[in-house]
């Protein structure tokens, strides 16, 4: 075992890391550690853009932007956070021009922008175009982009280690630590992939960025790593997870794979078609049409597949039709997504429509913060030292559907927000004692595994969990499907103790790996399958079929999901009054839900038309 140590410890080197590794690198000693190699994080897996409201190509102000963020994510927005990513989005962009980024340009030079979903003129009047991109390469240039910057600035990483605990100095999962008790965040625990040594790292402040978790289902977006690591080490010790039951589909992944066509493909001017060959979002949102916020869209993509209208043989999937557009114009905004058309599917977009349907594509819950990035262990109480930003967070900006081009935002306004706050923490604040043998718990667990003779296989359970994710906890969901992916998750979890890896070796081995992970994925499902039963009502991403409309004298509330002892009573949460009084339990502890007040600034809850 090694043991190291940092003023600041960043976990993911994904846009939120690195940008959050900028600003503490100047300011104290900072480690970024990143299970996979920075440049291969999902961010670069970005496509259509980073929104702001720049006004470049037509009028627009960031107040409109906080509107749409908050129309778009059906009021469960905390409207403060919107209010500082909105206004803060122009410097963001500005930041990475000047950074390098290679943004696409208007004719006059300027950065040039286009129509996303939801984003809009005036409060609803018509799209605008607020977002700013490099092709259908985004993503890829900011990584590259903060990647850079990070070697110049002599940022230190460790690669290709896995963080598998977090250390704090009271363990939250007991359930007897009051509220209001001071809390400390004292370092992490990682696993070196090259070797299998362990390391322990003693940080004064850590910041988790470590993304998502769309491998709960199986129909997805994201990439195989996107394991939920962060949230789930986070919910272990104790720390609730906020919102888990909103998970984003989007709209347009290739049809049977998941592999996603970015937005930009509609911003761009494609259209949504069914078998008839009818524009049908004319008739679901006679405003915006093909360009309404993801939720809406991706519920009437399903919906005319349900009521027959679907295309292909099964009738399964919707069209999207860019072949309106001129060639020269697909080239030059949209090569990569188009190229994929040909690559998966073997069909040309200059002159067939694209088989789409939705793909689960992003978390809008996740580990509470307020906007400086703290971490919040119950509606009020920060641990102190501990930080997140980006898809592992939940500020919240995104509520309960989150607007396309308002991640790659979030992830840079938030990740320099949460860089500053625990540089300046760290500046000030000793080294906290590390509770004994700090490595232990992941030791016995990795060494179990691992050596277990003979058991179940990480694969049959992983497909089981993603299929039942996608049966019954996807666009629609009712009680009866929600309490069947309940018992399904029990059930794996049972089989889960007895999981065995065939590479038995300490190097390179990530069958060992993946079978942790495994582990990530089962509490990060529980959560969201909790959390959306309780829910009993329709809110952005979350469309209860028993329970069709948003019900916001019972459910404007963000859900804050506890980890606790079967016997233990809720030390700790905020107790679930109300709707939010409910406690699942599990083999050997109970998920206890509660509450937390939605922060309204100046938009009160009106019905959401577009
Ligand atoms: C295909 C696709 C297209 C998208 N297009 C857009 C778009 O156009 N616009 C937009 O706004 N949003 C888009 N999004 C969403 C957006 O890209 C992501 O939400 C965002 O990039 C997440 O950034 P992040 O820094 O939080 O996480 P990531 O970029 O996912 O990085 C996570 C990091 O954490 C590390 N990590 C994870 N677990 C561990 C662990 N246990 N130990 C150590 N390190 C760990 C990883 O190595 C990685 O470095 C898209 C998403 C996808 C999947």
């Amino acid at each position: 075992m090694q043991t190291h140590q940092y003023d600041v410890v960043i976990v993911g080197a994904g846009g939120a890391g690195m940008r959050a590794a900028l600003e503490s690198s100047t300011r104290v000693r900072t480690a970024v550690i990143s299970k996979l190699f920075p440049t291969r994080s999902h961010t670069g897996a970005a496509q259509g853009g980073m929104c702001a409201a720049l006004a470049n190509v037509e009028e627009d102000n960031w107040e409109w932007h906080t509107f749409d963020t908050v129309k778009g994510g059906d009021y469960l927005v905390d409207q403060d956070a919107a209010e500082v990513m909105a206004k803060e989005a122009i410097d963001a962009v500005l930041d990475l021009e000047k950074m390098g980024l290679p943004f696409n340009r208007t004719p006059e030079g300027r950065i040039d922008q286009r129509r996303f979903g939801g984003h809009t003129r005036n409060h609803g009047e018509a799209a605008v175009r607020r977002s700013c991109y490099a092709a259908d390469r985004t993503g890829h240039m900011i990584l590259q982009t903060l990647y850079q910057q990070c070697v110049k600035n002599d940022v230190e990483f460790f690669n290709e280690f896995y963080v598998l605990d977090l250390l704090v100095d009271h363990d939250l999962a007991t359930g007897d630590v009051p509220d209001g008790e001071e809390v400390n965040a004292t370092g992490v625990v990682a696993y070196e992939l090259a070797t299998g040594e362990i390391h322990v790292f003693q940080a004064k402040a850590v910041v988790f960025a470590t993304g998502g978790a769309g491998k709960i289902y199986k129909t997805t977006s994201n990439a195989h790593t996107l394991t939920g690591d962060g949230m789930a080490l986070a919910y272990r010790r104790g720390i609730p997870l906020e919102d888990m039951e909103f998970f984003q589909f989007h709209p347009t992944g290739l049809a049977g794979l998941g592999i996603l066509l970015s937005e930009a493909a509609r911003g761009e001017g494609g259209i949504l078609r069914n078998s008839d060959g009818e524009r049908f979002m004319e008739r679901y949102a006679p405003t915006i049409k093909d360009l309404a916020p993801r939720d809406i869209v991706a519920r009437s993509m399903a919906n005319e597949v349900r009521e027959g209208r679907g295309a292909g043989p099964n009738k399964d999937y919707v069209l999207l039709d860019l072949t309106h557009l001129e060639p020269a114009h697909i080239d030059a905004k949209l090569p990569d997504i188009t190229e994929f058309a040909r690559t998966y599917l073997g069909i040309e977009p200059y002159t067939e429509p694209v088989p789409v349907y939705p793909t689960a594509h992003y978390a809008m819950g996740g580990i509470p913060t307020n906007i400086e990035g703290e971490v919040l262990r119950n509606a009020t109480d920060v641990i102190k030292g501990l930080y997140a930003a980006g898809e592992v967070a939940c500020v919240s900006v995104h509520g309960s559907n989150r607007l396309g081009t308002n991640s790659l935002l979030d992830i840079n306004v938030f990740g320099k927000r949460a860089g500053k706050a625990a540089a300046a923490y760290a500046a000030a604040a000793p080294f906290v004692e590390l509770p004994p043998n700090p490595a232990t718990r992941v030791e016995a667990e990795l060494e179990t595994i691992r050596t277990r003779p003979d058991g179940e296989r990480v694969a049959d359970i992983r497909r089981a969990l993603q299929e039942t994710m996608d049966a019954n906890a996807q666009v629609f969901r009712t009680s009866e499907s929600l309490t069947q992916a309940l018992a399904d998750i029990k059930g794996l979890r049972k089989r889960y103790e007895a999981v065995s890896v065939q590479d038995k070796t300490r190097t390179f081995n990530t069958d060992l790996l993946e079978a942790v992970e495994l582990g990530f994925l089962l509490d990060i499902a529980e959560t969201v399958v909790v959390g959306a039963l309780n829910r009993e009502e329709s809110r952005g991403g979350h469309f209860r079929e028993d329970f069709p409309d948003r019900d916001d004298s019972r459910f404007m509330q963000h859900t804050m999901a506890y980890r606790r002892p079967v016997a233990a009573g809720a030390a700790g949460t905020v107790s679930g009054a109300g709707a939010f009084a409910r406690a699942e339990t599990f083999d050997g502890y109970q998920v206890v839900l509660g509450a937390k007040p939605v922060t309204v600034t100046r938009y009160q809850p009106m019905e959401r038309k577009y």
